[in-house]
């Protein structure tokens, strides 16, 4: 098996950690290689769900494990996913990049802080300091987690740090702090002595072995998240984008299958542009059918029709090779199913989303209306030709606008509910 890369090409929620779990077995190492514990996958396995915020989803298929210096750690959270994944009897063969960033206690802070002050405007964090680690690691002020293994180090960052961080929080945003330098040194030098035998360079690693060995690369977030290319400034710190996996991890680029999960609809967590969005009954049958709340935040997501240009961006953007669309059971019992194909902007039809995201209020959806399939319940059909005809058609459709073929089909949240092609 080729190393291949899979990519979100939505706003996440794709089902990317349901279609890496069920591949996996092809494949001799996972690899996260973005995002932090805000980007949950969650993996469903002989009914037993397993919500990963930072072990890749690999680890229930007992590969070898890899995160990459592009994620950021907040290492409570990833001993407590170890800790739950081996008292379930999984093994979990990591091995974590000593350039990740750790999710400090005033990155937290920090991130509510902020979107107090922000109001109505805000980007719908989740206050888990997720993009001020990611800033401070661009500032030059981050915490590697190679500090965590040598308090002094530790220390010295610390002390002058934590003195610019107090002064922001309670000058600029009116928010108290109190703290301490002995307690977060004391608290993350435990972390890193927990952490310790996991870690190991990474981009070695893969450099050495990628000619010889299988590597899935796992993405945290969307496509349409990317802070570049996604619906700015709606989007999380890491790029999201295939591309980014080279130096994410710090391998040389090269030209690797993509596969892009779509999911059969769209959602969108937290606030932002959504063009085929739903405000409506079908938007809320389709949201507790897919149960389409958050697995981090709970949040319920925003429902929407599927979204062509999107797509046609996003499968452009990323290079993708083949298609996986997830969710398609979700879709049963709705008696007409719409696609957006394009967008209408001032009198002129777009088949891409634009990149000037001013533009998007004054986008209009242009719906093309497939018949649904009502009564099957879909969930356990093994093969495409076994589908019904209206879902066989809703899939020809997809491929045809993107000129992708579909490889994967998830009818079902369980492993086994995948159609491969
Ligand atoms: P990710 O971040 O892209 O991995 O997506 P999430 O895990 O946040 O959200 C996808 C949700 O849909 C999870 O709860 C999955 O268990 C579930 N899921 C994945 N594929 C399917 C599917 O084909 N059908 C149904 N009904 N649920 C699915």
């Amino acid at each position: 098996m080729r190393s291949s890369i899979v990519v979100g090409l939505q706003w996440g929620d794709e089902g990317k950690g349901k279609i890496i779990d069920a591949i996996a077995g092809s494949y001799d190492y996972v690899v996260r290689w973005n995002g932090g514990n805000n980007a949950g996958h969650t993996v469903v396995v002989e009914g037993k769900k397993f919500p990963l915020s930072l072990v890749p989803s690999g680890v229930l298929q007992r590969k070898k494990l890899l995160i990459a210096q592009g994620v950021v750690i907040n290492p409570s959270v990833l001993l407590a996913e170890i800790a739950m994944l081996q008292n379930a009897g999984y093994r979990v063969d990591l091995m974590i990049d000593p350039r990740c960033h750790i999710v400090m206690p005033y990155h937290k802070v920090m991130d509510a802080a902020n979107e107090a002050w922000k109001g109505k405007d805000a980007t719908g964090s989740l206050h888990l300091g997720i993009g001020y680690c990611y800033e401070d690691r661009n500032n030059r002020a981050g915490i590697r987690l190679e500090f965590l293994v040598r308090p002094n180090v530790l220390w010295d960052k610390l002390e002058k740090i934590l003195l610019l961080k107090k002064a922001i929080i309670e000058k600029a945003y009116g928010v108290q702090t109190d703290f301490s330098i002995e307690t977060i040194v004391s608290e993350y030098v435990g972390y890193g002595k927990k952490l310790q035998k996991y870690i190991g360079d990474v981009s070695s690693l893969v450099s050495r072995n990628i000619a010889r060995h299988s590597f899935l690369f796992e993405q945290a977030h969307g496509t349409m998240l990317d802070p570049v290319f996604g619906t700015y400034p709606y989007t999380v710190a890491p790029a999201t984008i295939s591309s980014a996996v080279f130096p994410s991890i710090g391998i040389a680029a090269r030209s690797l299958p993509v596969i892009g999960v779509v999911k059969a609809y769209t959602t969108r967590v937290g606030n932002g542009p959504f063009p085929t969005e739903l405000l409506d009954e079908t938007g809320d049958a389709i949201r507790q059918r897919g149960h389409e709340f958050g697995t981090v935040s709970k949040r319920p997501r925003r429902c929407g029709w599927l979204d062509i240009p999107m797509l046609r961006y996003a499968t452009r953007i990323n290079g993708v090779t083949s298609l996986a669309v997830t969710k398609l059971d979700v879709l049963t019992g709705i008696h007409k199913l719409k696609i957006c194909t394009g967008y209408r902007y001032r009198g002129k039809m777009l088949r891409e989303f634009p990149a000037e995201i001013s533009q998007l209020p004054d986008c209009k959806p242009v719906y093309e209306t497939l018949m649904g399939w009502v009564v099957e319940d879909i969930s356990d059909t093994k093969r495409r030709k076994d589908l019904p005809r209206q879902a066989r058609a809703y899939l020809s459709y997809i491929e045809k606008q993107l000129n992708i073929p579909v490889r994967y089909i998830s009818v079902g949240a369980e492993r086994k509910a995948l159609i491969k092609k």
